[in-house]
């Protein structure tokens, strides 16, 4: 018996899970609704059925899209009839935790909270972290290079990764798993494939370096007057603590009252009033005094206007909603546009103000949620009013990056092009560099099977 998608009528069974779209149907798609729009999927669990499926894919040329937790916010993962899914999250065993050496061995479907639960009772952690770590694949977070909240002392997903495993367009793997931080062995090929979501390979395996888990950890949440205040009370705390700084983000106003009112904490947060919001984690006990002088000092100069320290474990969990909780500004504002940027911190404040005003002249009734990671200048824009407004992307996306680049910043911070941001890629990236990337990609992938028509902008 023929079905009607020709693809399934001529792929062999691999022995592994195999959802069709009636299966799919009743799953949830991710962040995108189209994830599943391929109607097949495959859900491999070892290296092995990886590169047959590869193979295969590589032999009747099946464009092949995979997917981890499929939490990436950038369209890398949707997909099209015609079109493979591998789904990597049944890939998922630790294989090797070396706690005196603080480097672990992992599936690429391990989640990063999977992760967690296996080193922390070693006192050891992945070091990067954020909101979506329930579900993000660490071959997800390879694959989108991954930043959070932990970036600023920790790097990003570049720096964490030692050696990876990737099977290739052809099926063959390339097993790169160095366990130690020097190895300069010629081209160093793993980085081509961090951040290369999906384009160049699937990774299957992945060294990470770990950092010590912090047994202590103090949290406030700090109003200030403005975002160069702000920033002054973050130079204050990192030179007072150093590494001991744990996080240090920042949200604007209107983020800051619509998540803690959608929280329920407006009651609790309420008598905190400023321009932005600052959380800052620090490992130090709850009654270190050093911490609370610092506190003192910056409430005197002036750079914090008030504060909440958090009590205890609950306490630090709400402020910390209020934070990572953005999907209720999409809830409050469905149709918005988002972005995800970076800026050199000496200009943050500027830039802020001067984006919004930009933003405003595309249309004054524009609402412009911003929060993000103060600590490396990542900032995530929510961008919505009463009506959705996803037509007007482009001439936002325009108002929001103007100056961006000649200010050293980035339009694409830490969740990557994907499909979302292939046109400002076009118009942004350097052409030499953009000439470069689509070199690489007919190098490694020259029969376009590996994600296709994601990341690269049409030539
Ligand atoms: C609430 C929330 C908060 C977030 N906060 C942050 C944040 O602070 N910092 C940050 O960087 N990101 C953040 N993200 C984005 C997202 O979680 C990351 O991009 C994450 O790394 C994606 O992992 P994933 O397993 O879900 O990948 P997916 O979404 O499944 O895939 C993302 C891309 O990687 C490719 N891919 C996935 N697995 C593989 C693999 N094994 N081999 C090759 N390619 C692969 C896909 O094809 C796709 O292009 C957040 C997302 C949410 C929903």
């Amino acid at each position: 018996m023929t079905s009607s998608d020709p693809l399934l009528d001529q792929m062999p069974d691999f022995g592994v899970r195999q959802l069709l779209a009636a299966d799919l149907d009743g799953r949830d798609p991710g962040i995108n609704t189209s994830n599943f729009a391929a109607g097949v999927a495959l859900c491999p669990k070892t290296l092995k059925d990886v590169t047959s499926i590869v193979s295969w894919c590589a032999e009747t040329r099946t464009p092949i899209v995979t997917q981890g937790g499929r939490t990436g916010l950038a369209g890398g993962t949707t997909s099209a009839q015609g079109q493979l899914v591998i789904m990597m999250d049944h890939m998922n065993t630790i294989r090797d935790i070396d706690a005196d050496t603080g480097v672990v061995v992992v599936d690429a479907g391990v989640t990063l909270a999977q992760l967690e639960d296996a080193v922390s009772p070693m006192g050891l952690t992945a070091g990067i972290d954020f909101a979506a770590r329930g579900s993000c694949t660490i071959g997800g977070m390879v694959a989108t290079n991954a930043g959070g909240g932990e970036a600023f002392r920790n790097g990003v997903m570049r720096q964490r990764v030692l050696g990876l495993e990737v099977v290739l367009p052809d099926g063959a793997v390339m097993s790169d798993l160095k366990c130690v931080i020097k190895a300069n062995e010629g081209y160093d090929m793993k980085q081509m494939f961090i951040g290369s979501e999906g384009t160049l390979g699937i990774v299957t395996g992945a060294v990470l370096k770990l950092e010590k888990s912090i047994r202590k950890r103090q949290t406030v949440l700090a109003s200030t007057q403005c975002a160069a205040d702000a920033l002054s009370y973050f130079h204050r705390l990192r030179a007072a603590f150093g590494p001991k700084l744990l996080s240090a983000e920042i949200m604007w106003n209107d983020y800051f009252e619509t998540t803690s009112q959608a929280l329920g904490f407006g009651g609790r947060f309420g008598h905190l009033e400023g321009e932005t919001f600052f959380i800052a984690d620090i490992d130090a006990p709850q009654d270190d005094d050093g911490f609370l002088e610092i506190l003192g000092e910056s409430l005197e100069a002036g750079e914090i206007s008030d504060a909440v320290i958090a009590k205890n474990e609950q306490e630090c969990n709400e402020i910390w909603l209020v934070r990572e909780e953005s999907f209720l500004i999409d809830k409050a504002y469905p149709g918005g546009c988002w972005f995800d940027i970076s800026i050199p911190l000496s200009e943050l404040d500027a830039f802020v103000k001067e984006s919004t005003a930009r933003v405003h002249s595309v249309d004054p009734d524009l609402k412009v949620f911003v929060m993000g990671h103060l600590g490396d200048g990542n900032l995530h824009y929510t961008i919505a009013k009463e009506t959705p407004v996803e037509h007007l992307y482009s001439d936002i996306a325009t108002a929001l990056y103007t100056g961006l680049s000649a200010i050293g910043g980035s339009f694409s911070a830490e969740h990557g092009i994907g499909t979302e941001k292939q046109t400002s890629l076009g118009k942004f990236a350097d052409p030499a560099k953009l000439s470069l990337m689509h070199a690489v990609k007919a190098a490694i992938d020259p029969m376009n099977i590996m994600n296709p028509g994601k990341v690269l902008p049409a030539q």
